[in-house]
């Protein structure tokens, strides 16, 4: 049943069918999702290696699904980025997070708590992300310098001419720039110092492979991809945040490796706002 074209005669599939159902049901209810209200953000501590300190928060958004219950972001950020309503998700995402960062520093000025924002592809290509984002930042009140912008390689490295100018006055607003899954896609290192960026962030997979509990079991390739990649975003003045760090043997590793922050399970897993707040003070 490879020949499935148009036009031609296909094997009957059950599975296919009936993902094909729920993928169809799951495109018809996103824009409704959006005016019911029913996407959350959760966000993840990034904090410092040095001192344990929680620098930053990464929101990262759920479906409150009325039947299906919370439905992490792989399974509607794709198909919200092919119909396009990534672009109304993504303005919703955007300001909710600038609007509870904007909570955290009214109550807790001291922490200079900076929120991370993913763009889609899709958004971040188009010029009107600076309105947008300058929108965010001015409803909200929250100061540019605590708000950063993930984005993906590919997002960034296939940017010539009109979203490379995009880039560079998104940075002009004052916000931060990361690249997210550092590593993972097409990295033109050429190009990487022209961009205005301030922040990579290693993929988890390469920290995976760092395991400095079972030394046999560690893949030592990791760990000098790790160290390289250290050292490029170091050489480059850049920030770096690990991402799913899972144990404290990795955390250690990452310390010696002079890794700045990190991200994942060991220092807490993507909660609510409240449970970000707690933190902060200091409970
Ligand atoms: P990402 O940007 O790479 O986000 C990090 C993912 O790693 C999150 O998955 C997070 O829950 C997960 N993670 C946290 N701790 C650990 C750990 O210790 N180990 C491992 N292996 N993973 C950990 P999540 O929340 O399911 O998000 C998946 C992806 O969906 C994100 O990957 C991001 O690409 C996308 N996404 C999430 N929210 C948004 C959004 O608001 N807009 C856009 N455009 N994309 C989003
Ligand atoms: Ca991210
Ligand atoms: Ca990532």
């Amino acid at each position: 049943a490879k020949a499935q074209g148009r036009g031609r005669w296909a094997v009957y599939d059950p599975e296919r069918t009936a993902r094909d159902i729920a993928r169809s049901a799951l495109v018809a209810e996103l824009p409704l999702a959006l005016d019911r209200g029913e996407f959350v953000l959760h966000y993840q501590p990034i904090v410092s290696l040095l001192d344990g300190r929680m620098l930053a928060v990464e929101a990262l958004v759920r479906w409150q699904h009325p039947q299906l219950g919370l439905i992490g972001p792989d399974h509607f950020i794709g198909l919200a980025e092919e119909t396009g309503l990534i672009v109304r998700l993504g303005e919703w995402v955007l300001r909710q997070a600038c609007q509870d960062a904007q909570c955290w520093h009214a109550e807790f000025p001291d922490a200079r708590l900076v929120v991370s924002v993913n763009l889609a592809a899709r958004q971040a290509d188009a010029p009107a992300i600076v309105d947008t984002v300058a929108n965010a930042l001015a409803a909200t009140g929250l100061p540019a310098e605590l708000l950063q912008l993930e984005l993906t390689e590919s997002a960034v490295m296939g940017s010539a001419g009109e979203p490379l100018r995009t880039l560079h006055r998104l940075s002009a607003l004052g916000v931060r720039l990361a690249v997210d899954d550092f590593g993972t896609g097409y990295s033109n290192l050429a190009y990487l110092r022209r961009l205005p960026i301030t922040c990579l962030k290693l993929a988890a997979p390469f920290v995976e492979g760092i395991r400095g509990d079972e030394p046999e079991a560690a893949d030592h390739r990791d760990e000098r991809i790790v160290d390289a990649l250290v050292r490029l975003a170091h050489a480059l003045e850049l920030w770096v945040t690990a991402e799913g760090v899972e144990t404290e043997a990795q955390a250690e590793r990452l310390r010696a490796l002079r890794c700045d922050t990190a991200q994942g399970r060991l220092f807490g897993p993507p909660a609510p706002a409240d449970t970000i707040r707690t933190r902060l003070a200091g409970g």
